[in-house]
C-alpha cells in the first residue's frame, strides 16, 4: 500500500526575519502544525486526499494569521472578497469560487461546487446564493475584521498600491496530499491582495494557475503575486513538465518557480506532491510558511 503525504502552505513573500519575533514564529508554526494534524488524521484513517486538503485548508482559513477566510485582507472598498479552489487528481473534477463574501470557509464552498454543481467556477453574489442553498456556514463582516488588516488597507490606499499580504505579513493558504490509494488532490484559498479593486481575481481560484491535481503527475498549490501565476499557468506547468518532459516532481517544481516565474518577473512559491508521495516546496521569495508530513515520519514546518 502506498504511503500518504501531505504538505501545506500559509503564503510566500517577503517575510522579514527582522520583523519576526520568536513568539510570532512559534504561533505560526503551531497553527501550521494544527492544520497538518487535521489533514494527517484523515489520511491516517485511510481517508481521501481530497478530504485531507479540505480539512487542512479549513483550519488555516479559521486562523486569523493567514490571508484566507477569517484573516482575509481588505479590498479597496473595505470588503473581504475571497477566492478558493479544490481539485481531485483521480477524476480531474474541480470546484472554485471567486469574489465571495460572507462565507466562513470558501474552500468548503469550492468543495461543494466540485461535488454537486454542474459548474467549476462560481463568483460573487451567485457563489453566495449557491452557498446559502447548500446550507454552508456564513459569517458577518465583524468576523473578518481585524485592526491589523484595516491598517494595512489604509497604508496601501495612501500609497495607491495593491499589495501582497506577505510583503508585510502572512499569506494565502493551500494544501496538497497523496492518500494511501495513490490519489492526489490540491486546495488553495485566499483573500487576495490588499486594496484590490474592480473585481480583481487572482490565481488561487483558477484551475491550472494557482491549483492543479492529476494522478498521472502531481497536485500543486501556488502562492505569490497572482497576476504572474496566471500568466505562467504555473500549477499546470509543473504537471506538464512532468508529463511531457519526464521531469521529476522536484525538477518540475523547481523549474516552474526558479526559471519560468523569475523570467516573467514573478516571485513566490508552491507546494506539490506526486502520486508516489514525493514532496517539493520551492520558493523564490524570502520565505514561505510551510509544513509537510509523510507516513511514518515526523511532521516538519518551516518559514525561511
Ligand atoms: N496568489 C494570491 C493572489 O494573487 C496571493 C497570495 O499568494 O498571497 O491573490
Amino acid at each position: 500500500m502506498p504511503k500518504y503525504t501531505l504538505a501545506i502552505h500559509g503564503g510566500a513573500g517577503a517575510i522579514l526575519r527582522s520583523e519576526m519575533t520568536a513568539e510570532k514564529e512559534k504561533a505560526h508554526q503551531q497553527a501550521l502544525q494544527v492544520a497538518l494534524q487535521a489533514g494527517e488524521a484523515i489520511l491516517q484513517a485511510g481517508g481521501a486526499a481530497l478530504a485531507a486538503v479540505e480539512a487542512a485548508v479549513c483550519l488555516l482559513e479559521d486562523c486569523e494569521y493567514f490571508n484566507a477566510g477569517k484573516g482575509s485582507v481588505f479590498t479597496h472598498e473595505g470588503k473581504n472578497e475571497m477566492d478558493a479552489s479544490i481539485m481531485c487528481g483521480k477524476t480531474l473534477a474541480a470546484g472554485a469560487v471567486a469574489m465571495v463574501q460572507g462565507v466562513k470557509n470558501p474552500i468548503s464552498l469550492a468543495r461543494r461546487i466540485l461535488d454537486v454543481s454542474d459548474h467549476v467556477l462560481l463568483c460573487g453574489p451567485g457563489a453566495l446564493e449557491f452557498a446559502r442553498e447548500q446550507g454552508l456556514e456564513e459569517a458577518p463582516p465583524e468576523y473578518f475584521f481585524s485592526e491589523f488588516r484595516h491598517r494595512q488597507l489604509q497604508e496601501a490606499r495612501a500609497r495607491g498600491k495593491t499589495q501582497l499580504d506577505h510583503s508585510q505579513k502572512y499569506g494565502t493558504v493551500g494544501a496538497v496530499a497523496c492518500d494511501r490509494q495513490g490519489h492526489v488532490a490540491a486546495a488553495t484559498s485566499t483573500g487576495g491582495l490588499t486594496n484590490k479593486q474592480y473585481g480583481r481575481v487572482g490565481d488561487s481560484p483558477l484551475i491550472g494557475a494557482g491549483t492543479y491535481a492529476n494522478n498521472l503527475t502531481c497536485a500543486v498549490s501556488c502562492t505569490g503575486y497572482g497576476e504572474y501565476f496566471i500568466r505562467g499557468v504555473v500549477a499546470f506547468d509543473v504537471s506538464c513538465l512532468m508529463e511531457y518532459k519526464g521531469m521529476s516532481l522536484e525538477e518540475a517544481a523547481h523549474h516552474a518557480i526558479h526559471h519560468r516565474q523569475l523570467a516573467l518577473g514573478g516571485d513566490g512559491g508552491l507546494i506539490a506532491v506526486d502520486a508516489k508521495g514525493n514532496v517539493a516546496l520551492p520558493f523564490s521569495s524570502a520565505g514561505m510558511y510551510r509544513g509537510w508530513v509523510r507516513e511514518g515520519e515526523e511532521a516538519e514546518v518551516g518559514i525561511y
